[in-house]
């Protein structure tokens, strides 16, 4: 990674060397484009804000190499409710990956140096200003004095929850999620098993999490919605260690990292990621699940839509926002569906009170709904498992409130799963009332 200045002009400037803005690069530089890939860090990959945990799918997206940035198997999780309430789900084969998040950042970047794309680091967007069909950006690097500047045809903002490609577009900020996780070692072996902590008390507007590594340490976090609660994550965090010494005990306040989760909301809906010459992916276009705030899978999902069009749009020499519209469709036709639906289970499960809460979690133990969860469940589409038990349970929908009327998103994937999934719709009613 050399910051040699003997280029002043790009086809495309990416912002930002996280998984989206990685793959995008790669994706374009492949197919013969002047890339350049900017990272404000020394290091890429660090400081760490991520917990990894993922599915094979996104091992899938990440292709040669992602098996060596494993770091554990996940075989289902346990989940606590408050009054000690709790239930295990899944806990046979395999159901989520643990991986090395900043290993992860370093594969994906020097993928897409293979690729050719050029990449510095130490350097940070300053400024974007328009000229003619082109951008002139201007950059501040660490170790020089003064601004560079590079001419480009298209910049992609994959910079993250902090955006400032995204404060140029004059987009709104994203709500986010305050998050701060520990690596830790533990008295007790979670045995592989996930641990989610849920409450009003415990994580309000989010929840706290233990994942265990093949080495013996453990991430363990907690996130909260800023809207919901003033108190910082971290004391949020000392309290969940305090309150679940069966599973958390021995674990010290070390290692941490942490940040914020900028969640898809459904009013996103009406903003575009995109305007002449500028495209936004990741988080940076809020492409995070609103359920479990995962954003790697859909960012790589997103950045290969982006890359796709921005090769379509070099090749017709036409980057306006008509023709980076293709991009909004496509990654909204791939994601937005769930995205939507996850965004309609947040608000449900925001109403509930820990009374209501803590019946949902004893509910979900029944033998038949557990049985649901274990086929359908799926991280990555959260809104499938959720459509299978409320056909089933009924009673499911008075707990949640659901509205009598449910949006098209839901009736259409509802009449899908009845289509393919072979249960029978009154088979857990009995066990439901
Ligand atoms: C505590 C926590 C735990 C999480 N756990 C998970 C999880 O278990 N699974 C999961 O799927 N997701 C998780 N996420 C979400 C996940 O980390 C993000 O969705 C993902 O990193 C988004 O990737 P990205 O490439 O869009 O942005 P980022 O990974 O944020 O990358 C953006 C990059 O841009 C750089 N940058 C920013 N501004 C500039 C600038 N002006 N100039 C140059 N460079 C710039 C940054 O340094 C950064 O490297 C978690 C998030 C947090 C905060």
């Amino acid at each position: 990674m050399s910051n040699r200045l003997d280029k002043t002009d790009f086809d495309i400037v990416v912002v930002g060397a996280g998984p989206a803005g990685s793959a995008v690069a790669r994706i374009t530089a492949k197919a013969g484009l002047n890339v350049l890939l900017l990272e404000e860090h020394s290091e890429v990959g660090f400081p760490v804000q991520c917990s990894g945990f993922v599915t094979e799918r996104t091992l899938d997206e990440v292709g040669f190499g992602a098996q060596t940035l494993i770091r554990n198997e996940i075989r289902g999780a346990t989940v606590h409710a408050p009054g000690s309430t709790r239930v295990q789900l899944g806990g046979k084969e395999t159901r989520a990956i643990a991986l090395d998040r900043s290993a992860l950042d370093q594969l994906l970047v020097s993928k897409a140096e293979q690729e050719g794309a050029r990449v510095y680091l130490q350097t940070r967007l300053n400024d974007i200003q328009r000229e003619d069909n082109r951008l002139r950006v201007r950059l501040k690097q660490a170790k020089t004095s003064g601004d560079i500047c590079f001419t480009t045809r298209l910049v992609i903002g994959a910079d993250g929850w902090n955006s400032s490609v995204r404060r140029w577009m004059q987009l709104p900020q994203i709500a986010t999620i305050a998050a701060v996780s520990i690596d830790t070692t533990l008295q007790n072996d979670l045995n592989d098993m996930a641990q989610i902590f849920v409450g009003n008390q415990v994580a309000p507007g989010w929840f706290g999490w233990a994942i265990p590594l093949a080495d013996g340490s453990n991430r363990i976090g907690i996130g909260c919605d800023p809207k919901h609660t003033n108190i910082k994550p971290r004391i949020l965090l000392e309290q969940l260690l305090h309150l679940f010494p069966e599973q958390l005990t021995g674990a010290k306040m070390e290692n941490f990292s942490g940040g914020f989760i900028p969640l898809y909301t459904n009013a996103d809906h009406y903003r575009e990621s995109i305007s002449d010459n500028l495209m936004l992916v990741g988080d940076a276009a809020g492409q995070v699940k609103p359920t479990s705030g995962g954003g790697i899978y859909t960012g790589l999902r997103a950045a290969e839509s982006a890359a796709k069009v921005a090769i379509m749009a070099m090749n017709d020499g036409d980057f306006s926002s008509n023709s980076l519209r293709r991009y909004e469709y496509k990654w909204r036709d791939n994601l937005e569906d769930e995205f939507e639906r996850g965004g309609d289970v947040r608000e449900m499960f925001l109403t509930l009170s820990d009374k209501q809460l803590q019946r949902v979690v004893q509910f979900l133990g029944l033998p038949g709904l557990r049985q649901i969860i274990d086929r359908y469940g799926d991280i990555d589409y959260q809104s499938h498992v959720f459509a299978q038990l409320v056909r089933v349970a009924p009673t499911l929908k008075s707990m949640l409130a659901l509205p009598s009327i449910l949006p098209d998103r839901w009736i259409k994937m509802l009449a899908n799963n009845s289509k393919d999934s072979g249960e029978k719709e009154t088979e857990f009613t009995v066990l439901s009332r």
